[in-house]
């Protein structure tokens, strides 16, 4: 076969060759059916097994995965999934094309929808459907994937990502999916190279392949010289990593002297296991969604126990703990609206809190038992007019009160807020927040009308957008005048190639991925500001 090069979106970094393992789920033929109490039978046992299955994958995993999981096992565990199932079954219609037919009106539903939360669940319902059907005997093809794969899918739900052993290497190709997807996120924590938006039908991906995530590019059957290109640019990034990583827990400072102050973003406590609070200046956002996603709501302990672990690996070091920000692509069960027509400008972030006080009032009363063990700030996520901050604090004093009222230790973190809303930038004086912390990631898909989700507006997404930077800067000269500090912690600014353009803004102080922190010091210390 000549040599083949495919291009798709960088999801996570990184480098990986070998054989091609395509997942797409060719569904094997019908089951010849028994009779319809067997068959009902048959189905039942096949979801009980693949709720199984799932909850043992979530035992296994750490908090992020397990949240996804338990998710996917509130789905399956809803009867008005079965319904139409069993109802078909009850018509004569065997038990495996009953599953197969019900799942896919459903995910064809999910996936006509423009929004990318749709657009996950109909990966996760697919896994789900797969998963019963190989229970009735009737599954998937579904490869051996073995160690150091590289694997093609059109899309790939988290449980079977997580089913995979990534540890001898491998990479990830999706001909759809999104850099902000969940498993997109779990490919980025766990070190795995991804390619998503590659647009070609994953049936043709096959044979030996080249995978350069840096920068999205696929060589299937490679000639010899381009092995060779390959394998030289492989140990360059190699080599600049082991370097970056040598030097992580040196402060970090531009090539002319000045100082930037880099911290982490944290999903899950989980993720700080084998890091050192050394290596960063704290936590610069900790994004709770994920304590929310498991199918119930945590209660005040749960929060509590979390946050004070945080406080306490950061050891004196600030920890920026984000309120709830769900609603948008981050759905939380039983909480967020189903069904807006836009959920990015829905009710989402603060918006959603504040829509529901008894929650809110349950995170801040744990993020202020918490404080008692660390440096804890709040932020508020998606805020865009100065009385949202205001009823925020009004009711972070009323808990405060009822804490102290009540004898509980309780210190009042100071309550900061995220710039991510273009009116909340425009007119950053009128709030009077301890903080600043700019969403790069929200706020460019708002200022640039491009859904931060959407592959065929990417190159419009653009964070170093003149206008976007402008904002930046805007808010930083606010926080210069006012005594007030600025930080940003969107996808940016872990971009090597985006660095210098936000330090010229005034931006001294930083917040990226764990995963992304060797690598944004070096930038910072390659960037001449010529001062
Ligand atoms: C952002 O919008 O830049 C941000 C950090 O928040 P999230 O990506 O969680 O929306
Ligand atoms: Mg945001």
């Amino acid at each position: 076969m000549p040599e083949a090069r495919h291009h798709g979106r960088p999801a996570a970094p990184g480098f990986a060759s070998g054989r091609v393992v395509t997942l797409d789920m060719a569904v094997a033929e019908r089951r010849a059916g028994g009779d319809r109490e067997q068959e009902m039978t048959a189905l039942r046992a096949a979801v009980v097994k693949a709720v199984t299955e799932l909850s043992a994958l979530a035992a296994e995993a750490d908090d992020d995965a397990a949240g996804i999981l338990g998710f996917q096992i509130a789905l399956l565990e809803d009867d008005a999934l079965s319904e139409p199932a069993f109802a078909a079954i009850a018509s004569g219609i065997p038990a495996d094309a009953a599953w197969r037919d019900a799942l896919d009106d459903e995910i064809a539903g999910y996936r006509a929808g423009e929004d990318e939360t749709f657009h996950a669940r109909a990966a996760d319902l697919a896994d789900l459907r797969d998963r019963v059907l190989d229970h009735l005997g009737a599954g998937a093809i579904a490869p051996d994937v073995t160690r150091g794969s590289i694997v093609a899918a059109t899309d790939l739900p988290p449980s079977r990502f997580l089913a995979i052993d990534w540890r001898a290497g491998g990479a990830v190709l999706l001909s759809e999916g999104s850099r902000n997807s969940h498993v997109a996120m779990l490919a980025r924590a766990r070190g795995v190279p991804m390619i998503v938006g590659l647009g070609i039908d994953p049936i043709r991906l096959a044979g030996e392949a080249l995978v350069d995530a840096t920068c999205g590019e696929l060589v299937l059957d490679p000639a010899p010289a381009t092995r060779a290109d390959f394998e030289a640019r492989r140990r360059s990034h190699e080599h600049g990593a082991t370097q970056a990583a040598i030097r992580i827990g040196d402060p970090a400072v531009t090539a002319d002297g000045v100082a930037v102050a880099v911290h982490i973003n944290v999903a899950s406590p989980d993720e700080l296991a084998s890091l050192s609070p050394a290596i960063c200046d704290g936590i610069g956002l900790v994004r709770t969604e994920f304590l929310f996603s498991g199918g119930s709501l945590p209660d005040e302990e749960a929060q509590y126990r979390v946050y004070r672990r945080l406080a306490e690996w950061s050891n004196g070091k600030p920890v920026t703990i984000r309120t709830l920000d769900a609603g948008g692509d981050k759905p939380v069960v039983g909480l967020t609206t189903a069904g807006e027509s836009n959920p990015f400008l829905g009710v989402r972030g603060v918006r959603l809190s504040l829509s529901y006080p008894d929650v809110f009032a349950v995170q801040l009363r744990a993020l202020a038992r918490a404080a008692c063990h660390g440096k804890v700030r709040i932020m508020l996520p998606m805020v865009t007019l100065p009385d949202e901050l205001e009823a925020a604090r009004a009711l972070l004093d009323k808990e405060m009160a009822a804490l102290r009222a009540a004898g509980v230790a309780a210190e009042r973190p100071p309550l900061g807020i995220m710039v991510e809303v273009p009116a909340a930038a425009l007119a950053i004086e009128r709030f009077d927040a301890a903080f600043f912390s700019v969403g790069s990631n929200d706020l460019t898909q708002y200022v640039t009308a491009a859904g931060r989700d959407i592959a065929a507006v990417a190159d419009l997404a653009d964070p170093l957008n003149a206008a976007v930077l402008r904002l930046i800067r805007l808010v930083v000269e606010h926080g210069h005048a006012s005594g007030r500090e600025v930080s940003l912690c969107g996808d940016a600014g872990g971009d090597p190639a985006a660095i210098e353009a936000l330090l010229r803004t005034g931006l001294r102080s930083l917040s990226v991925a764990p995963a992304a922190l060797a690598a944004t010091k070096a930038a910072i210390g390659r960037t001449d500001l010529g001062q």
